[in-house]
């Protein structure tokens, strides 16, 4: 038996990170960024103004309050997009919309709110009546916004490495980007195997059992941003399961389900051998005990890494989170795979059945008090695939340990902060 991390060890030793490819901005959303992003300006562009206001010298608002305001010549209105390159000068001022650039001479904006501008009848604007009434002294550089406040040209904007979240995605848009080199999305080609799998939307015959395994894969490795692609159900018999593993070999990966265990027909373990170099695995952990790994040959020579999970649907699903998830992201050039692991205490006694680690499937709530409490969501079967639906986090129970107390604390590993049990 070989432990979890000696598994992944073993399995990420195989993978690289992609070559880059350049995708329109949006595309890129959870991949990682091939080559330093450097700007070419400065952000701003010019000095701007952050409010709707009026353009002043400041010196010309010294004293000025709401009993006795500055009265000031308004020369202009100026709206966000324009350029006004005549200067402002003394006793004068220019009506301006945030983010226009700043007129020569004035060095503060004194918003709206400080001003006359709100009492004003419609028809009386600033620019009519050509003067505004200024109800409370601006410093120098009030309101500003200054050029290269954010970034200046030349700068590493988002260097190599990064992982694009919108937040990125709006800084290469804002650098002028339309597109961006990111290391490619790895395509995970899906198989589904068993003579008692039939496809959803088919009809159902007496001993046969839905295929949960692909779409619950499939939804896993594109949340992990990566492609998804079913190759369908392979019958337990050589031919079929040589053509569709073949089919698979265009892709990055390809993942297997069932077929693995021990007792199992030895069907898909011939097949996996002759097609490539398989090692069939007992990983010290449950739900998954029986892992395959290794590389089927490619048509072009190419060695294709192949994962076979196990066939039991939540087992299937918490091998891919362990060990499929991981590969895909370094696939990606991501190194961020760990999920978080946070200390929460047990509502229930949790009793470990025999010396693996247990990968529980729970809900993990924070409490009133500000900690984390955890709860199995029900029977614990590795079939049993409405618990993993209810749950949003798994436990963490070393293999060494039997049993659990309540309100002892425990490792929980999170899947989904968002989701709400
Ligand atoms: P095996 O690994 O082939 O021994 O399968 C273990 C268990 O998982 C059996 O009860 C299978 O029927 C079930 N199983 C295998 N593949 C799937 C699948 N794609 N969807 C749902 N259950 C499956
Ligand atoms: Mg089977």
């Amino acid at each position: 038996m070989i432990s979890v991390e000696e598994a992944r060890e073993r399995i990420l030793a195989f993978f690289e990170r992609l070559p880059p490819v350049r995708v329109p901005l949006v595309e890129a959303l959870g991949q990682v960024i091939a080559e330093d992003v450097v700007a070419p300006f400065d952000i701003p562009p010019l000095d701007n103004t952050a409010m709707d206001g009026y353009a002043v010298r400041a010196v010309d608002t010294t004293g000025a309050s709401e009993v006795a305001p500055r009265s000031l010549r308004v020369t202009a209105d100026l709206a966000a997009g324009y350029i006004l390159d005549t200067p402002v000068g003394p006793g004068e001022a220019v009506r301006i919309m945030t983010g226009a650039p700043i007129p020569p001479g004035a060095d503060s904006v004194v918003p709206f709110e400080e001003t006359d501008e709100m009492l004003r009848e419609p028809g009386q604007a600033a620019i009519r009546t050509g003067a505004v009434q200024i109800l409370k002294a601006a410093h120098p550089g009030a309101n500003l916004r200054l050029r290269a406040e954010d970034v200046s040209r030349g700068q590493t904007v988002i260097a190599a490495g990064r992982v694009v979240r919108p937040s990125e995605i709006g800084v290469l848009a804002s650098v002028g980007l339309a597109d961006v080199s990111v290391h490619r999305r790895p395509v995970v080609a899906i198989l589904s195997t068993g003579d008692e799998i039939t496809r959803p939307g088919d009809p159902l015959t007496p001993g046969h059992i839905y295929d949960a395994n692909a779409h619950g894969i499939a939804a896993m490795v594109r949340k992990c941003g990566a492609t998804p692609r079913l190759l369908g159900i392979a019958r337990d018999t050589v031919d079929d399961l040589t053509a569709k593993i073949r089919e698979g070999l265009d892709a990055d990966m390809l993942v297997t389900s069932a077929g693995v265990s021990r007792g199992d027909f030895d069907v898909v373990k011939d097949v996996l051998a002759r097609e490539g170099s398989i090692d069939f695995w007992t990983v010290c952990m449950r739900p998954g005990k029986p892992l395959a790994f290794g590389a089927l040959n490619g048509p072009d020579g190419r060695r294709v890494p192949h994962l076979g999970l196990p066939g039991n649907p939540v087992s299937s699903m918490v091998s891919f989170e362990l060990f499929g998830r991981p590969a895909i992201f370094k696939m990606l050039g991501r190194t961020d795979w760990p999920r978080p692991v946070v200390r929460a205490t047990t509502r229930e006694r949790i009793v470990n059945v025999d010396p693996r680690r247990f990968y529980g499937r729970c809900i993990v709530s924070s409490g009133e008090d500000g900690h984390f409490y955890a709860s199995l969501t029900g029977p614990q079967g590795s079939g049993i695939l409405t618990s993993m639906s209810a749950a949003n986090a798994l436990t963490i129970i070393p293999e060494t340990v039997e049993v659990v107390e309540v309100g002892s604390e425990i490792d929980v590993m999170m899947l989904d902060w968002d989701h709400a049990p």
